[in-house]
């Protein structure tokens, strides 16, 4: 039985967070915001409790979790020995969407990294998950809770929908503040590398961590059967409908005009294409406010797939500040790309 208990993630109740804690301590799952996404969480230091997510998500076991602390304290017992230098960088962009690898201590067991030598690490800008980690008194090691390959989940009317049943315990708090998951970057190494594009912008971790490798990977241009990572082979983000990527706006725009594809085709793109378009459109927002974008995309994905539409078409972004994960997003969704209205006709039945 799922319990679940609607609260607001900025003043949540005293007796929902102690509820979920005891869930968390007594090696249950825990359905919560984070200022990203919704994560599935359990005790980061139980073999045991990780490898249930991995059965509620249906989640391959070689793709490793990000472990959740509330402090610098906990740091120290989920990461071997951090240097000063890196814990002051640490404290400039935490608690906030980006996670960092770092050596693993022993605490943490082989189920959370995949068998890697290094661990995900991050600190949630999100006072009911920092609240709820300190109840718990352990790291929380959480993916994001969506059942693998979907959409991730930012909204708890998405995580309700799909993970009743499956987990202890959802908490309903509505949207999330960012809409795309926490930058990854490997900083065990020399050189820095991103690893996943999310919410924090790369050009300001830059300024924090000196220059950061930029790979097709982590922009979703390459989909390589020899993961750089674990974790990265996956197939992720997809709606259950085929989704194309147009080439350019304008082509986006193009299909949007053209009512040969009324009740065929849904055009997923900004405010500014919607306004225009003769088909049923989903919009993002404001094709300049890319952080709205980035807020509404998930749930876009997912109402998609409720619509009566055979496919559905989304427009590309420019691929500055969040701009770069939600074309990283929107890459992996989809299921090709689209430039003329030829090949977009071969698509349909
Ligand atoms: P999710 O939050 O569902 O997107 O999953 C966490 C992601 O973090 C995984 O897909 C990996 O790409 C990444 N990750 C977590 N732990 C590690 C690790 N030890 N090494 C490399 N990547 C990791
Ligand atoms: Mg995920």
């Amino acid at each position: 039985m799922t319990t679940i208990v609607k609260t607001d993630p900025v003043r949540p109740s005293n007796d929902s967070v102690e509820a979920a804690a005891e869930v968390i301590r007594r090696g249950g799952l825990v359905v919560f915001p984070t200022e990203t996404v919704y994560g599935l969480g359990a005790n980061a230091y139980s073999r045991e409790a990780c490898l249930q997510i991995f059965k509620a998500k249906e989640r391959p076991p070689d793709n490793p979790l990000i472990v959740h602390i509330s402090d610098m304290g906990m740091l120290k017992e989920v990461a071997g020995r951090v240097s000063s230098e890196i814990l002051g960088k640490l404290e400039r962009v935490w608690p906030g969407p980006v996670t960092v690898l770092l050596q693993r201590s022993e605490r943490i067991p082989d189920t959370v990294t995949g068998g890697s030598a290094l661990v995900a690490v991050r600190m949630p800008d999100n006072i009911l998950s920092l609240e709820l980690i300190r109840k718990a008194g352990v790291p929380i090691a959480a993916p994001s809770a969506n059942i693998s390959t979907r959409p991730s989940i930012t909204d708890s009317r998405h995580a309700i929908e799909e993970l009743d049943g499956r987990v202890d315990f959802i908490f309903d708090c509505g949207p999330t503040a960012e809409g795309v998951e926490s930058t990854i970057i490997d900083i065990s190494g020399r050189e820095c590398t991103l690893l996943r594009a999310g919410a924090k912008p790369v050009e300001e971790l830059e300024e924090i961590f000196g220059p950061i490798r930029i790979t097709e990977f982590s922009r979703g241009l390459l989909e390589s059967t020899v993961p750089l990572a674990p974790g990265m082979k996956y197939r992720h983000y997809s709606p259950r409908k085929k989704l194309y990527l147009a080439s350019s706006r304008l082509f986006a725009r193009e299909v949007s005009e053209r009512s040969e594809f009324l009740g065929k085709i849904l055009i997923i793109g900004s405010e500014e294409t919607c306004a225009k378009s003769r088909l049923d459109c989903i919009s993002l927002g404001k094709e300049a406010d890319l952080d709205e974008v980035a807020r509404n995309l998930f749930s876009a994905l997912r109402e998609f797939d409720k619509t009566q539409c055979e496919i559905g078409i989304i427009q590309p972004f420019e691929e500055r500040g969040k701009g770069l994960a939600v074309m990283n997003r929107i890459r992996k969704a989809s299921s090709g790309y689209t430039e003329n209205l030829d090949s977009l006709r071969t698509y349909l039945n």
